[in-house]
């Protein structure tokens, strides 16, 4: 498949404006402006892209309720904040292409009637915040942000705000309440950031890759691009391969791909010949996968059915070196960690779901630890404030699906059999 997000990366200098525009940059930006915002909506709507930040709501849909709401000004927010352990898919569009990140805002603002930006950086990327902060002061230079754009009188500010490395911040109205300067905790939900946002505003979150296929959509046309991938979820995706492949990385495929095909063609399979024991399809709050469950199409509607979620696209690889229980015990530390606090099954839940796993992992386990593991995860499901609660439950109710008798092997024999390989 011909790249689109991540063309050109491999030419050093590929952040700057004056090769990006040399390989075609902002000529999407250019067209829609002779159009007008109604077609770059019609287009979306017909490209059938969906959110690429793990939800996979539709685009166009998202965006209708706030172009609906009369309030004006209506903000747009790039999710930047990718925080989710194994993912690190924005990266390159961040680090390597920013102006496809810049053309893509500048094109929804457009779009939606938006003349203000944000992109909501995650504090560990202080290399993309330089380089964001670089192309934007170079795309007002050449008048492609500002308040007469490509000479069109169309208004569109940018600036990046970056996070304090809060997880929860990647919640939308989490990264809504840390941009008005407040403490990054989810909001109730109705009413929804498309109609009261940021400062009261509808606010329209997006994320880094969605907004970065906005030129290709434009380029191709909506249907050519509904077209590539699997139909319910089409278009390209970035897939961030991480763990025990030979060749791991971010890779640029169409979305649909099967999992397989992503470890075995693309990363070049599991490394130094090992055996695969289990995959991480989504980033580490979506279900682990074992071997036998990984020839499925990685998009929004197969994955539910193969017991996992496409999340974030991030997928972590493990041979059989890996000790489960000490994965679903990390994991947990990094949930209890980064849980805002907001709601009780969350803070306690966390709390009381690595208390357990750190004993099991660490042989002092007792009979009945595992059950004790499914209640509290159980009694989580569904009861949290934000998916953050339900993901870390859904952790441990997989592992413990999945590779039950090495949380039994634990308990019984006081130890782990693999921890002397950490
Ligand atoms: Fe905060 Fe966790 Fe509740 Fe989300 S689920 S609001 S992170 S305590």
């Amino acid at each position: 498949m011909e790249k689109f997000l991540l063309k050109n990366i491999e030419n050093p200098d590929s952040a700057d404006i004056n090769e990006y525009v040399k390989a075609g940059g902002y000529k999407n930006l250019s067209k829609v402006l002779e159009s007008g915002p109604k077609e770059v909506v019609e287009e979306v709507k017909k490209s059938g892209l969906r959110g690429r930040g793990g939800a996979g709501f539709p685009t166009a849909m998202k965006w209708s309720f706030a172009m609906a709401d009369p309030k004006f000004p209506k903000y747009l927010m790039c999710n930047a904040d990718e925080g989710e352990p194994g993912t690190f898919k924005d990266r390159p569009i961040l680090e390597k292409n920013p102006h496809l990140l810049i053309e893509g805002m500048v094109i929804s603002g457009y779009a939606l009637g938006s003349e203000y930006g944000y992109i909501y950086l995650r504090g560990e990327y202080p290399e993309a915040n330089d380089i964001l902060n670089a192309a934007i002061r170079q795309a007002y230079e050449k008048n492609y942000l500002g308040d007469n754009i490509n000479g069109k009188g169309v208004r569109f500010h940018l600036s990046v705000h970056q996070g304090a490395g809060a997880y929860i911040c990647g919640e939308e109205t989490a990264l809504i309440e840390s941009i008005e300067g407040k403490k990054g905790q989810p909001r109730n939900k109705p009413p929804f950031p498309v109609n009261v946002g940021a400062w009261s505003m509808p606010t329209i979150v997006n994320n880094v890759e969605t907004l970065s296929n906005l030129p290709y959509i434009i380029e191709i046309g909506g249907e050519a691009y509904s077209r590539i991938g699997s139909s319910e979820c089409p278009g390209p995706k970035l897939f961030s391969v991480s763990g025990h492949v030979e060749r791991p990385g971010v890779y640029e495929l169409p979305m649909g791909i099967s999992l397989k095909d992503i470890i075995y063609n693309h990363a070049g399979g599991i490394k130094d010949n090992a055996k695969l024991k289990a995959v991480i399809p989504g980033g580490i709050s979506t279900p682990v996968l074992p071997p036998d469950s990984i020839d499925c199409a990685m998009d929004f509607v197969s994955m539910p059915k193969a017991g996992s979620m496409l999340g974030s696209g991030a997928v972590i690889v493990m041979d059989d070196s890996v000790c489960m229980v000490r994965v679903a015990y990390r994991a947990l530390k990094f949930f209890e960690h980064e849980s805002c606090g907001k709601c009780v099954p969350c803070r306690e839940g966390t709390d009381w779901l690595r208390k357990v796993l750190e004993r099991i992992e660490y042989g002092k386990g007792t009979e009945g630890d595992i059950e004790l593991l499914s209640d509290i995860a159980e009694i989580m499901s569904g009861k949290t404030f934000c998916p953050l609660g339900d993901g870390a439950a859904g952790v441990v109710t997989a592992m413990i699906k999945h590779f039950r008798d090495e949380f039994e092997e634990h308990i019984k024999n006081r130890k782990c059999s693999l921890a002397d390989s950490y």
